[in-house]
């Protein structure tokens, strides 16, 4: 069989992250991060296999210069000729789109009305298809929405309870996020404890600079924490989660902020940075926090008691639990949060490994609770670009 590489594509608002991914084997052959573009400092770091890292990228280079970049990358390099598809990741498809589509002017039309829902993340997914079909417009291009997994979403869950005619007329309810990698880490879970792929229930908690909690019933998502958009739920490094809409009024009324202003402070001004007036990066938090910082303390107890609160009331849908995940930068690498979250589920009979817990980190999974604990809980590193690699490559194909 010949060689067949997918390139893959994720563009924030300021950020591309690109990989060109073997698709029979996931390996990586050229990996990267632009970041802080559109700024003085934009950097682009990347990685060919079995070469150290680079830095390529002149300053205060945008989207469009970080994608010329990395098309001229793929070019010295000589990967352009086995590249069979191009995989986008697109925040959200709305209703649309239960799953993944190759890219015609229809879903390209769509992606663009859904920008409504998504003003800081389509429009930059949009860059990036944009730029990918001109660089390569022979390859066929595939979205990959963050929403899909999450539309298998019984009603009584992603509704709202408000007038039903803003469901109806404006698309106004819960989406969810992070589906990509909901998805992955659930999948991985399943075949890691041997669960049967039609009868298991388990809670994802994807822990990154988002955050977000899923629940899941024989492979489909059947709530999750995010809503309309990606600010609602538990406590992120810089987004407040749930909040009392009371607030707003509150907010704009009696203290004078201004629409625009209320929206910077819940996304961007909240969370850990909010509560500990110090960082958004969890591991400057926990430096501190291991120190005695009063607030930075006090974010951590506050991430960790919303965190176990939200994975608790997953019992509910689901009506038991095989297993819990954690993922994400956090998730991934944060036995203090981790612990502590454990901590307030011990009453359901969760039993952390403190060895377990240690040794699944950076980039290890593994089962961190005791052989007795009633909830089996285990890291698995997430891998969004291999689920968007692999759904471009089946379509590609005509699968
Ligand atoms: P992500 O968005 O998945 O890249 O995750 C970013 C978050 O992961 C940031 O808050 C980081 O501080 C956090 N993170 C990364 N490495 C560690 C670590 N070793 N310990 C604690 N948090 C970490």
């Amino acid at each position: 069989m010949s060689v067949q590489h997918v390139l893959v594509i994720n563009c924030g608002s300021s950020s591309l992250k690109f990989a060109v991914i073997d698709a029979s084997s996931g390996d990586e052959l050229l990996s990267g991060l632009a970041e802080r573009l559109h700024n003085d400092d934009a950097t682009l770091k990347y990685k060919f296999v079995g070469n150290k890292e680079q830095n390529a990228l002149p300053a205060g280079a945008d989207h469009k210069i970080a994608i010329d970049t990395l098309v001229t990358l793929i070019h010295q390099y000589d990967l352009a000729k086995d590249l069979i598809a191009v995989g986008h990741r697109v925040v959200h498809g709305g209703e649309q789109f239960t799953g993944s589509q190759v890219i015609t002017p229809d879903v390209l039309d769509v992606i663009t009305q859904t920008a409504q829902l998504a003003p800081l993340h389509n429009p930059a997914n949009l860059t990036g298809i944009q730029a990918a079909q001109a660089a390569f417009p022979e390859l066929v291009q595939v979205a990959v929405f963050d929403t899909a997994f999450h539309q298998s979403m019984p009603k009584h869950a992603f509704l709202y309870a408000l007038p039903y005619s803003l469901y109806k007329e404006h698309g106004v309810r819960r989406y969810g996020f992070h589906g990509t990698s909901h998805h992955y880490v659930s999948t991985q879970a399943v075949e890691t404890l041997g669960l049967a792929a039609d009868n298991h229930r388990l809670i994802t908690a994807h822990l990154g600079n988002g955050c977000s909690v899923c629940a899941i019933k024989n492979g489909a998502s059947v709530d999750t924490s995010m809503g309309l958009t990606p600010l609602e739920g538990v406590v992120m490094g810089t987004r407040s989660g749930d909040i009392d809409p009371g607030l707003f009024d509150y907010l704009t009324s009696q203290l004078g902020y201004s629409v625009a202003e209320v929206n910077t402070m819940l996304n961007q001004q909240s969370g850990l940075l909010g509560i500990s007036e110090l960082s958004n990066d969890c591991r400057t938090i926990e430096e501190a926090y291991v120190e005695g910082h009063e607030q930075a303390t006090l974010a951590l107890d506050i991430f960790c008691y919303r965190l176990a609160k939200q994975i608790a009331a997953y019992l509910v849908p689901l009506k038991g639990l095989d297993a819990l995940v954690f993922t994400g930068g956090i998730g991934e690498n944060s036995d203090i949060i981790r612990a502590k979250v454990l901590a307030h589920l011990s009453f359901l009979g969760c039993q952390i490994d403190e060895q377990r817990n240690l040794a699944a980190r950076f980039g290890k999974s593994g089962v961190i609770t005791s052989e007795t604990s009633l909830i089996t809980t285990m890291v698995v590193p997430t891998n969004e670009e291999w689920m968007i690699c692999q759904d471009a490559a089946r379509l590609a194909k005509g699968a």
